[in-house]
């Protein structure tokens, strides 16, 4: 708090993360004399920087990007590009934090970083889109590499972005490597990237609700957003069994009690990058309510918040559980508030944090780093296959880890407990660097 008082979203995920490791510090009295906690809220690195373009009217614009290189210990540095207005440095420093967690629970490679700018991509053209990324990646590519740090998308960051940002790279290095994941299939990208994180969150989701006896089938789903995690989680869902009849944009959000047509969605998403509204003009029947934080409002069994942090606050979590949700699984990074997590762990809803729930995209990077390495491509199925085994751990490990310290059943310190435990480890392991 006396360094970081300034920065409310990274202060919120430490706290979450510190009260889980009460248990563990108290079996552990080694971690505090490592100072393991103290080195590990502290980021290795954070960087900077200005980002100057040229918009289409010839007018330089000037924005902030940044790239915080959060922990090492277990891999490269590996995490998300975000491009938002709303993006400053207690954000870029948050999802930082949690992705050196969640890194850690998919059981690869892969230290933790994040990085991103205030641009906002909404109403740029694809020229504006294309200048930004160049300078962006004007400044960054001096602190990344394929052993160093290999940034990938986030919100508004997709296949475009990263093809420019890609393009930028191999033009200033004059060398073709994997230093981005999410790229395009002809340039080194991985089958199923696209759809990791949504089906990833699924995967996990699906293991909740057999733990309960219980299946997809048939139960009705609503899913905020309507970006990458969103779509994909929809569809994998809907592949389950379940009717998704709610999704939404920073909008508002639409209601169809038909099952949402996922087709519709990606034409208006991803082909022609329109408003979530503009489905209602198209599907009889389906209706769109202005505002995206009434969604929560549509009865449903399962909640999967898959659009951004504190979407879903405390009393949005209680007409949730009123409404009779059983489960709740976050498929963006902290979309829930910490009164909306207690709210869920109080009332018996069984509850999947993001860094457990939405590792899958991640993982499959970590896959796409593989493949890249042996220069070779796998199958949809066989990254799909080896997704599905990676969720299934993640979840067994954070189940166990819950249990082993006293918390049966609540996912949030397991995840927390298992993730921290190996990455503090292999930091001891290393020593300490003064
Ligand atoms: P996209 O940019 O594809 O989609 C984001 C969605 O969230 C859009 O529907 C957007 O609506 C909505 N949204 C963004 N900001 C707000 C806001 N302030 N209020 C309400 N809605 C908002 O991003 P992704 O789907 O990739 O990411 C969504 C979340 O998932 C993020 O938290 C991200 O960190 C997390 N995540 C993503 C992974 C991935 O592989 N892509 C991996 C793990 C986590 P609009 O169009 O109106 O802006």
């Amino acid at each position: 708090v006396r360094r970081d008082g300034n920065e409310p979203e990274f202060l919120q995920a430490v706290r979450e993360v510190l009260e889980s490791l009460e248990p563990v510090v108290a079996k552990r009295p080694d971690l505090e004399r490592y100072g393991i906690v103290e080195r590990m809220v502290e980021p290795e690195r954070m960087i900077t920087f200005r980002v100057s373009w040229v918009d289409d009217a010839g007018k330089v614009q000037v924005n902030r990007g940044w790239r915080v290189q959060y922990n090492s210990a277990v891999g490269p540095y590996k995490g998300g590009l975000r491009l938002h207005p709303s993006v400053n440095a207690s954000i870029i420093k948050f999802l930082g934090f949690e992705q050196t967690f969640k890194n850690s629970l998919t059981g690869l490679p892969m230290g933790g970083a994040k990085g991103g700018s205030d641009f906002d991509p909404k109403g740029k053209s694809d020229m504006e889109v294309m200048r930004f990324c160049q300078s962006f990646m004007t400044e960054l590519y001096r602190h990344i590499g394929e052993n160093t740090d290999v940034p990938a998308g986030d919100i508004g960051v997709g296949a475009r972005e990263i093809g420019y940002l890609f393009g930028q790279y191999k033009r200033l290095r004059n060398d073709f490597v994997g230093v981005l994941t999410g790229k395009g299939l002809t340039y080194g990208g991985s089958l199923a990237r696209k759809e990791a994180t949504g089906y990833g969150l699924c995967y996990f989701v699906n293991e909740m609700l057999k733990s309960k006896g219980t299946s997809f089938e048939g139960k009705r789903v609503v899913v905020s957003g309507s970006g990458n995690v969103a779509i994909y989680a929809n569809e994998k869902a809907s592949q389950f069994g379940a009717k998704v009849v709610a999704m939404s944009d920073s909008n508002g959000y639409i209601v169809d009690e038909n099952g949402i047509d996922l087709a519709v969605v990606k034409q208006i998403k991803e082909v022609e990058r329109g408003r979530i509204k503009e489905y209602a003009e198209r599907v009889k029947g389906a209706k769109y309510v202005e505002g995206c934080a009434g969604i929560w409002s549509v009865p449903c069994d399962i909640a999967l918040p898959c659009a951004t942090q504190n979407e879903l606050d405390g009393d949005a979590a209680k007409t949730l559980v009123k409404n009779g949700c059983k489960f709740v699984a976050e498929g963006a990074n902290m979309p829930s508030t910490p009164e909306a997590v207690e709210t869920f762990l109080s009332s018996g809803v069984y509850f999947g944090p993001a860094k457990a729930a939405n590792a899958g995209g991640v993982a499959t990077s970590g896959l796409e780093m593989s493949q890249n390495s042996l220069r070779l491509s796998w199958t949809f199925e066989e990254v799909d296959e080896k997704l599905h085994g990676i969720m299934v751990n993640i979840y067994e490990n954070a189940s166990k880890a819950a249990k082993d310290y006293g918390c049966e059943g609540n996912l949030v310190a397991g995840a927390n407990i298992a993730g921290f435990l190996k990455v503090a480890d292999t930091m001891i392991a290393q020593g300490v660097a003064y």
